[in-house]
């Protein structure tokens, strides 16, 4: 671990942090209607105009001890907390998909390749990085080689998960130079968004018990773009039908037991089996579910519950959607083996 890798992990922190200080507003200004994309932020309370050194993210909350730099007046702690998780997922997708070791390798495969010494396409793409370590005549010599070096050895070379590898190995992905380079990055922009679209309508749903609709076509906008550009296995026909293997039976129960599910839940549903397929949807509800009523029956042990018996369901659902996006096949197969 060099310094450089770090300065690079904090920057990606402190991006995805103000990230979800724009969640924030976006929680705050849409069930009030207020246009989210123009205008200045200000201070809930006295309606101030903030200065760009009250937007700094979790160090502006810090710095004014918490307080309203015009009026005073407390700022909640959930402003904060929203930045911190968003900051740390941000971060935790961006390690998880290796996106700089990817592109860095990939570089060096590159390098390679122009020297006529690649034989085996995904041997030398995920194995390159120890025979450069290892000293051949590319590492001292080449400033990507140099570059390796100053990164540290890479994670891909043998061992440990990696989802990408896995993805190429298994044949989901067909080996285009393009998809190869650019995979990555492009995993970790799509599952951040999606993160931050199900975070800020888990919060709103947590707010108004409701999820207005822009949410679900953000959801399917998604699902289309991972059509497009993330071939990672599912097919059409799965998402066809994950799109009303829940969403009709979840629209019937709610017909027949009214008040059992908001039309927002299962809207939320039909736009995540477009994007998850039938295993991820099944799951995530499955997920939703068992979470969902861990909460309720807290609820009802602590006499906490002061809305009547109804609670929103939307952040569990959210929960397994985001859970099942990521580690479907994961979970799936671990579940299974205890019964095997
Ligand atoms: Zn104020």
């Amino acid at each position: 671990m060099t310094v450089y890798l770090i300065i690079m992990y904090i920057l990606v922190f402190l991006v995805s942090a103000s990230i979800g200080s724009f969640l924030n507003v976006l929680v705050y200004r849409i069930p009030k209607g207020i246009s989210a994309a123009r205008g200045y932020s200000f201070c809930p309370n006295c309606n101030h105009r903030l200065h760009p050194l009250d937007l700094v993210p979790i160090f502006s909350f810090l710095g004014l001890g918490r307080r309203c730099r015009y009026c005073k007046q407390p700022i909640s702690w959930r402003y904060a907390i929203v930045e911190s998780i968003t900051g740390i997922v941000g971060l935790g997708l961006f390690l998880y998909f290796n996106v700089i070791q990817e592109l860095i390798n990939h570089a060096v495969y590159g390098v390679y390749l122009a020297n006529g010494k690649v034989n085996d396409i995904v041997t030398n793409l995920f194995y390159i990085g120890t025979d450069v370590v290892a000293g051949t005549d590319l590492a001292d010599n080449t400033s990507i080689g140099s570059l390796l070096h100053r990164f540290g050895e890479t994670s891909l070379a043998d061992g440990g998960y990696n989802p990408i590898r896995s993805l190429f190995e298994t044949g989901f992905i067909p080996l285009h130079e393009f998809t190869i380079a650019w995979l990555p990055l492009i995993l970790w922009v799509v599952s951040f968004l999606l993160f931050c679209v199900l975070f800020t309508l888990s919060l709103i749903d947590m707010d108004t018990q409701e999820i207005p609709d822009r949410f679900h076509l953000c959801i399917l906008i998604l699902a289309i773009l991972t059509i497009l550009f993330v071939p990672i296995g599912i097919g059409l026909k799965s998402r066809l039908i994950a799109f009303v293997i829940i969403s009709v039976p979840m629209f019937i129960l709610a017909m027949i037991i009214p008040g059992a599910f908001g039309g927002g839940d299962i809207k939320l549903m039909a736009a995540a089996g477009l994007l998850l397929g039938i295993q991820g949807v099944i799951l995530a509800t499955f997920i939703g579910i068992i979470t969902g009523g861990v909460y309720a029956v807290y609820l009802l042990v602590s006499k906490k519950n002061q809305r009547g018996g109804h609670f929103a369901f939307g952040p569990f659902l959210a929960l397994g959607i985001f859970a099942a996006y990521l580690w479907s096949d994961t979970i799936v197969t671990a579940y299974l083996s205890l019964y095997m």
